[in-house]
């Protein structure tokens, strides 16, 4: 027993003398850097190793050979396909504005049921995902209320299940796999880094000359924040069978397609309430059930809609948002056929009142 006491207090010594003193200057070690292949060190190793009879260290990243590239080969890799990609979606079927858990649920959504659509996600962010890289005050886990759940089913994400809910280790894991299957569509184009500053707005035939939202305003987001110190850049457009905005809820950067909507005096009702205040049992209902075309031409998805209906804020619990986001690529897909087939139906009637006009 003496002995053991006498040991604990010799380690307690060494602990307490390589603790930094107080207002002792504190050495930090560095770490030493892997033996270079041919530098002393290496042969030092080797010959360790040798006199120990063991092999020689290798991984297999030794003797690592890169393809020969030119510079300009990447710029024109990179540079060839993005206008390209800036040609061809500058009339989508689809413009989904903002890609957090709502807008990429929309986009995996019409991947699946509508995959031939052009489909043009905008993120003014560099990193996609919006607040569904983490849970509520910076947490990791994520809370996915039931049947919410059957989305992480089909991704293969997987849960603890609590019973009415269940919990995703970490938010990241949801949000990253779920960006994974959104972007190996090819027909589903991420312009991340690229803020919508307006819409397009016009008077519709097909409504009488009522207005309707048929597109949207775009900029680099680095340049969207220089306005203030630079004049004359213009932003530039994309044209659109229909938009889905799911900005998120009012911010710096938030709900910018209802604020817009409101300026421009077409949020039904006049005024934009806000989010209402929380009642996590009340809210993913009310998102998911008001998931609608707001405006001809505009879907609203996810926190985005509780601006404008002043349902109740919910917190860090996404499940209202992947089915929202859902939801919104369904009710995208009626509005497009909606139009396809007025337009086919006036088409039809143009012919019919030429043939009578000829015969
Ligand atoms: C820190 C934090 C705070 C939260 N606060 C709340 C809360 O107050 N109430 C609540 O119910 N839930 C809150 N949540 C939960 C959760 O974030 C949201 O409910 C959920 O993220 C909303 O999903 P969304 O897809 O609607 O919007 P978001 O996840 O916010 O995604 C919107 C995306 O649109 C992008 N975007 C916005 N404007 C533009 C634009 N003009 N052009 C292009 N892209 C644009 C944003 O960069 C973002 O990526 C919070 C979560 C976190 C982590």
């Amino acid at each position: 027993m003496a002995a053991m006491i006498s040991q604990r207090r010799a380690a307690a010594s060494v602990a307490s003398s390589s603790a930094p003193k107080r207002g002792s200057r504190v050495v930090t070690r560095v770490a030493q850097p892997l033996a270079q292949p041919g530098s002393q060190s290496a042969a030092a190793d080797a010959s360790m190793l040798a006199r120990a009879g063991l092999p020689p260290t290798t991984t297999p990243y030794d003797n690592y050979v890169f393809a020969s590239i030119r510079e300009a080969e990447v710029n024109r890799a990179m540079t060839r396909r993005y206008f390209k990609d800036m040609d061809e979606f500058a009339e989508s079927d689809v413009v989904i504005v903002g890609a957090g858990s709502a807008g990429l649920a929309c986009a995996y959504e019409l991947g699946k049921v509508a995959p031939h659509l052009k489909v043009a996600l905008l993120e003014q962010s560099v990193a996609p995902g919006g607040g569904a890289w983490l849970g509520g005050q910076l947490f990791s886990a994520m809370v996915v209320r039931k049947p919410a759940h059957l989305m992480l089913d089909e991704l293969e994400v997987p849960y603890e299940d609590e019973g009415h809910y269940v919990v995703v280790r970490h938010a990241a894991l949801l949000t990253s796999t779920l960006m994974s299957h959104v972007l190996k569509n090819p027909n589903v184009k991420l312009f991340n880094a690229t803020a919508v500053e307006d819409l397009i707005v016009k008077p519709d035939p097909q409504l009488g000359g009522a207005r309707r939202v048929a597109g949207v305003v775009t900029n680099w987001s680095l340049v969207a924040q220089a306005h203030g110190t630079q004049s004359c850049m213009d932003p530039n457009v994309i044209e659109a069978g229909v938009v889905v905005s799911a900005c998120g809820h009012d911010g710096p950067f938030g709900a910018t397609s209802v604020k817009r909507l409101a300026r421009l005096g077409m949020v039904p009702g006049g005024e934009v309430p806000g989010m209402g205040a929380l009642d996590m049992e009340a809210a993913e209902g009310a998102i998911v059930g008001g998931t609608r075309e707001v405006v001809p031409g505009m879907v609203l998805a996810g926190m985005e809609l509780a601006e404008v209906d002043g349902s109740p804020r919910m917190g860090p619990t996404f499940g209202a948002m992947i089915v929202s986001g859902r939801r919104a690529a369904h009710v995208a897909l009626a509005v497009l056929e909606k139009r396809r087939k007025v337009a086919a139906g006036a088409a039809a009637a143009a012919a019919g009142k030429e043939m009578a006009a000829s015969a």
